[in-house]
């Protein structure tokens, strides 16, 4: 028996981590300073994009990206139903409609055979954009789903919250890392303490598209710009202009230093999932009832989270619960949630998202999970099974 509770997944923070908290606390700047650019220049690269943009939560940031992409009342967007809900609510916040695809049977993710299917059975132009998201950690391929976007003229928006770090080989052999823009128009990020970096709250928003990138940083605070290429008039230095009805998502600085402390750590956090990851396969794989995680050979996993499917999740859930091991269940369908029922969508729509909801668990992943505790939470798994 172990002696503390063990959780699905948890920050990691070190004493840099907080030195350099403490050190922007003491500093000019709490909030608008140069910690965010700072923390924005890294991140951009670490991802590979041309440009990030801090904000307040990742749900802000899914928020701050659909309002740049102009989702305007009764427009429809295609979201997986494997998801957390912001991936869909976003769409709501501007009036639109959200359309769920189901998903892929092996990966989870957003099923591209379904997502053309939907293309074909409905009018051209029926729908403005897809939100794929890169679930668990397992990089959607954005390559082929960019190729029927264009074809139907659509906005890609990558809910990368999963998979900072992840990646997946597109056809020339190149490593096209999750939310670098190359087939999406903008990726999401969130620096939530269960997720890869943690700065409390926390989220950024990646794109190579300089007008998006703009419009993003516009809306991030209210619309406002002191921008002179950009002002209809110019009264003198403090003049300012709010030229789009936008937010107050902005990020403080001092958890931009957080972030940046993180982001150092990130590829050794991600090793380390990896580590785990294969530690769990290979104390599952030959077991009857466990259905392991699905990777073809051209992804890199993030890891996010680490899905087992057995036939008695319930069963199994308690019984990790009762020996202190806090696994999860990732997730309720998006489209079965109360609110999303109530505006037409039901069981049976999305039937392969709805099969694995019934078996699913996410076991504990994250960088600090030691050896010996991941040995407790296998055993405890094995004696549950037998
Ligand atoms: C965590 C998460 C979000 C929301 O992130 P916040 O930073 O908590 O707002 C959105 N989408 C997915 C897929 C997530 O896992």
């Amino acid at each position: 028996m172990i002696d503390k509770v063990i959780p699905y997944g948890r920050q990691c923070i070190t004493d840099e981590d907080v030195q350099a908290v403490v050190e922007t606390l003491r500093s000019d700047y709490l909030t608008q300073g140069p910690k965010i650019t700072e923390f924005e220049y890294a991140f951009a690269r670490y991802v590979g994009a041309k440009y990030a943009v801090a904000v307040n939560n990742a749900t802000a940031g899914l928020h701050l990206a659909v309002s740049s992409l102009a989702v305007k009342p009764g427009d429809k967007v295609i979201v997986t139903p494997m998801t957390f809900a912001a991936s869909a609510n976003c769409v709501r916040y501007c009036g639109g409609e959200v359309v769920f695809c189901d998903i892929d049977k092996d990966t989870y993710l957003m099923d591209v055979v379904k997502l053309r299917q939907l293309l074909v059975e409905n009018p051209k132009g029926t729908f403005k954009g897809i939100i794929p998201v890169d679930f668990a950690g397992y990089p959607q391929n954005l390559e082929e789903l960019k190729e029927i976007a264009d074809e139907y003229g659509l906005w890609i928006l990558e809910d990368a919250c999963h998979a900072p770090g992840g990646y997946f080989v597109d056809r020339s052999g190149e490593r096209q890392y999750c939310g670098n823009g190359r087939f999406a128009n903008a990726g999401v990020f969130s620096f939530h303490p269960v997720k890869h970096i943690a700065t409390g709250e926390g989220g950024m928003v990646t794109t190579n598209d300089e007008e998006l990138y703009k419009k993003l940083c516009l809306y991030r605070t209210h619309g406002i710009t002191k921008d002179p290429t950009s002002l209809h008039e110019n009264h003198g230095g403090w003049y300012y202009e709010m030229q789009q009805l936008g937010f107050n998502y902005r990020m403080t600085d001092f958890q931009a230093a957080l972030g940046i402390s993180q982001l150092s750590r990130a590829d050794a956090g991600l090793a380390r999932r990896q580590e785990i990851a294969n530690r769990y396969d290979e104390a599952f794989q030959d077991i009857q009832g466990i259905k392991i995680p699905y990777r073809a050979g051209n992804v890199y996993h993030a890891f996010h989270l680490y899905v087992i499917q057995v036939e008695d999740r319930l069963g199994l859930y308690n019984y990790l619960r009762a020996n202190k091991i806090l696994a999860q269940v990732h997730y309720v369908p998006v489209h079965l949630q109360p609110y999303y029922r109530e505006l037409g969508n039901k069981s049976g729509d999305c039937p392969v998202a709805e099969e694995y909801y019934k078996h699913c668990l996410s076991l504990p992943m994250y960088p600090t999970l030691t050896d010996e505790e991941q040995q407790y939470v296998i055993d405890s798994v094995l004696a549950f099974m037998q």
